[in-house]
C-alpha cells in the first residue's frame, strides 16, 4: 500500500496517462512554492569581442534583438574584460551621444572612468563603483577613461548593462546615480563561501543603493572554489548571471565558465550554485516588463514610430548638449 498522501496517477486521472507512477502529493505542493530552485534553462555564449570607441574592447554577452523578450527587463550587456592600456595622452572611450528609453548601469572592477552626460551628471568612477544612469526622455553622454588613468596607463576591467524601462517610464526626466563602492553593502555569503555586493535589489535583508524603476536585483558575486551558495529571488523573475571568471557548476551538471551567461527559467524562488574554482559572477534578476521592444541602436522604445522620433529629438538638439 502506498501511504496516504500519495496516488496512482492512472487511478486518479484514468484518461491522463497510461503510467502507474505515484505521485507524492505533499512533496509536490511544498515543492511548488517554497522550496523550487530555478532550473537552468541554458548556458548562452557570446560572440568575439568588438571595440566600442578606442576605449572599450568589449565582448557583446546579448543584446535586444537576440535575448531582449527572453532577459526583459535586461536588454544588452557588454563586458570587457581585463585589458592591459600602455600610458598615453590619447583620449580613450567614445565622445558625445544618444541614448533613449532605457537605463545604462556600467559596473568598474579595475581601471577608472569618467563619465559626462546633458542632464548635468557625470563623474570618475572607480573599482568596486557604479554609475546608474537613466536615459529616460533622452540623454547625450560621453564614456571616456579618466584622465589620470589614461596617462598612467593599467588594466581596464568592466561591463556595462542596459536596463529597460516599462512604456510609461521612458518619458521620464534624464538623470545619474553614482554608487560608490562604500555605498554597496558587502553580504558574507553562509559558509564561507563568499561574498555578494549588492548594487540593486535586497539579499538576506541588505539593499542595494540603486533606485530602480521596476524590481531588480544586480550582485556582484565572489565564490570560494569548492563551496556552494543559494540565492533567493522572486519567482517569476528573469534570472541570470555572467561568469567574470573561474567556473561555477550549475544544477550540479552543466558548467559555466568565463564569459558564459547562465540562463534561469523564471519559476523558482532561488539559485543553487556551486563554485568549482574561484569565481566572479555578475548576477543579474528582474521583474520582465513583458511589453513590445522596438531598438535601433542607441534607443530602445515600444514602436517604430517612437524610434523615429527619437532619432527627430536627437537630431533637433531636444536629447540637451554637453557643455
Ligand atoms: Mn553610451
Amino acid at each position: 500500500m502506498p501511504p496516504a498522501h500519495t496516488y496512482q496517477t492512472n487511478k486518479v486521472f484514468p484518461n491522463l496517462c497510461a503510467r502507474t507512477d505515484t505521485i507524492d502529493v505533499t512533496k509536490n505542493l511544498k515543492n511548488e512554492k517554497d522550496e523550487t530552485m530555478k532550473k537552468l534553462l541554458r548556458i548562452h555564449q557570446s560572440s568575439s569581442t568588438h571595440w566600442v570607441g578606442n576605449g572599450f574592447p568589449v565582448r557583446t554577452v546579448f543584446d535586444y534583438n537576440g535575448l531582449g523578450r527572453e532577459l526583459s527587463p535586461f536588454l544588452l550587456l557588454d563586458y570587457a574584460a581585463p585589458y592591459a592600456f600602455p600610458a598615453g595622452d590619447e583620449k580613450r572611450g567614445v565622445g558625445a551621444h544618444p541614448h533613449k528609453g532605457f537605463e545604462t548601469v556600467t559596473v568598474a572592477y579595475q581601471g577608472e572612468l569618467e563619465h559626462r552626460d546633458s542632464s548635468g551628471g557625470g563623474g570618475k568612477i572607480g573599482a568596486g563603483d557604479v554609475q546608474w544612469m537613466t536615459a529616460g526622455n533622452g540623454i547625450v553622454h560621453e564614456e571616456f577613461h579618466s584622465r589620470d588613468f589614461a596617462r598612467q596607463g593599467g588594466t581596464l576591467q568592466m561591463a556595462q548593462l542596459w536596463v529597460n524601462l516599462r512604456a510609461k517610464d521612458k518619458s521620464a526626466q534624464a538623470g545619474y546615480q553614482t554608487l560608490a563602492k562604500a555605498q554597496i553593502p558587502t553580504v558574507a555569503l553562509p559558509n564561507n563561501a563568499g561574498t555578494a555586493r549588492v548594487i540593486a535589489g535586497e539579499l538576506n535583508g541588505n539593499k542595494g543603493p540603486a533606485k530602480t524603476f521596476s524590481p531588480i536585483n544586480l550582485w556582484d558575486v565572489t565564490l570560494r572554489g569548492g563551496k556552494s551558495a543559494e540565492f533567493p529571488l522572486p519567482d517569476g523573475h528573469t534570472t541570470a548571471f555572467l561568469v567574470l571568471n573561474g567556473k561555477v557548476e550549475v544544477n550540479g551538471d552543466r558548467e559555466a565558465r568565463e564569459g558564459d551567461l547562465a540562463m534561469f527559467e523564471r519559476t523558482g524562488t532561488g539559485i543553487s550554485l556551486k563554485a568549482s574554482t574561484d569565481a566572479q559572477l555578475l548576477v543579474m534578476d528582474g521583474e520582465p516588463l513583458n511589453e513590445p521592444i522596438v531598438g535601433h541602436g542607441p534607443f530602445v522604445m515600444n514602436t517604430r514610430d517612437e524610434i523615429q522620433k527619437a532619432f527627430e529629438d536627437f537630431q533637433l538638439g531636444r536629447m540637451g548638449e554637453l557643455n
